[in-house]
């Protein structure tokens, strides 16, 4: 993967940062992407640099297609055209449906969904034009599963998988592959901020008996990143200790 130029959406933290210093240890190029945490993403940009890898911070909220195209034109100034996009940035916000906003609806969906489009809109003809081009989205257990409290976040993940799906049928054409990955529940702030009470209850659901850790979702993205996942398109890919079982 040595050079390769990865962008990895919302890798200032969590699991992008994860995939982001897997990526380095191969030696690819990788634009951080943030839309608030300059600081963290600053400090992914050192350790990919660190692990091995050339990278850069690119801040866009990809709700904003203006923002996302600009970022675009900044990976290209510094590494040319894209080989790998990695749509990871993501949010939630939990409430029963009944309570839920049409805004707390709209928020989500908008990140996930819109951000996934405007994304693979912005790169779609670098991957396409790619020797070995690859769209990797990361979705969610809860897209399958439902999960109470996330109508909007278990909507908006199962919405990936179509996305994902189609794209592999139509980047196929250009030798190109679109798969998905599907994280169980994950040592990140979006899930450490949780109770304990349902911490625990997690960890019990969970035949391996633990969270998962960034590394390894990171290691099963990076396998569909590398040219050792070239026959493999399409496909949902469950990291998730078990917990569907
Ligand atoms: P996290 O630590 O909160 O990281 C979220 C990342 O997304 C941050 O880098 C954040 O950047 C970025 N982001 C949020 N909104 C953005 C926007 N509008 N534009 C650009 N970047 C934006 O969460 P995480 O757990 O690593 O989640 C990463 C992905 O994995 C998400 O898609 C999430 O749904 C998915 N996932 C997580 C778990 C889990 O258990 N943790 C399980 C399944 C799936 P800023 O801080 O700079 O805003």
């Amino acid at each position: 993967m040595q050079g390769k130029t990865c962008v990895v959406t919302g890798s200032s933290t969590g699991i992008g940062r994860g995939i982001a210093e897997r990526l380095g240890e191969n030696e690819c190029q990788v634009a951080v992407n943030y839309r608030g945490s300059e600081e963290a993403a600053h400090e992914t940009v050192e350790r990919v640099e660190d692990a091995g890898g050339t990278a850069i911070a690119v801040r866009a909220d990809v709700t904003d297609l203006d923002a996302v195209e600009a970022m675009r034109d900044e990976v290209h100034d510094a590494f040319g055209q894209a080989d790998v996009l990695i749509n990871n940035a993501g949010i939630n916000q939990d409430v029963k449906f009944e309570a839920m906003t049409h805004e707390e609806w709209d928020t989500v969906l908008d990140v996930h969904l819109d951000g996934a489009f405007h994304c693979t809109q912005a790169f779609y003809d670098d991957i396409a034009a790619s020797e070995q081009g690859r769209l990797i989205n990361i979705s969610s257990i809860v897209g399958k599963g439902g999960n109470f409290g996330q109508a909007n976040y278990a909507t908006a993940k199962a919405g990936i998988f179509g996305f994902t799906r189609t794209l592999a049928l139509e980047l196929a054409r250009e030798g190109s592959t679109s798969n998905c990955v599907a994280p169980g529940f994950i040592s990140t702030r979006m899930v450490e901020d949780l109770p304990d009470r349902i911490k625990a209850e997690i960890r019990e659901d969970t035949p391996l008996n633990r969270l998962g850790d960034v590394r390894e979702v990171a290691e099963v993205v990076c396998f569909l990143a590398s040219d050792r996942s070239s026959f493999i398109t399409g496909e949902i890919i469950d990291v998730n200790g078990g917990k569907d079982l």
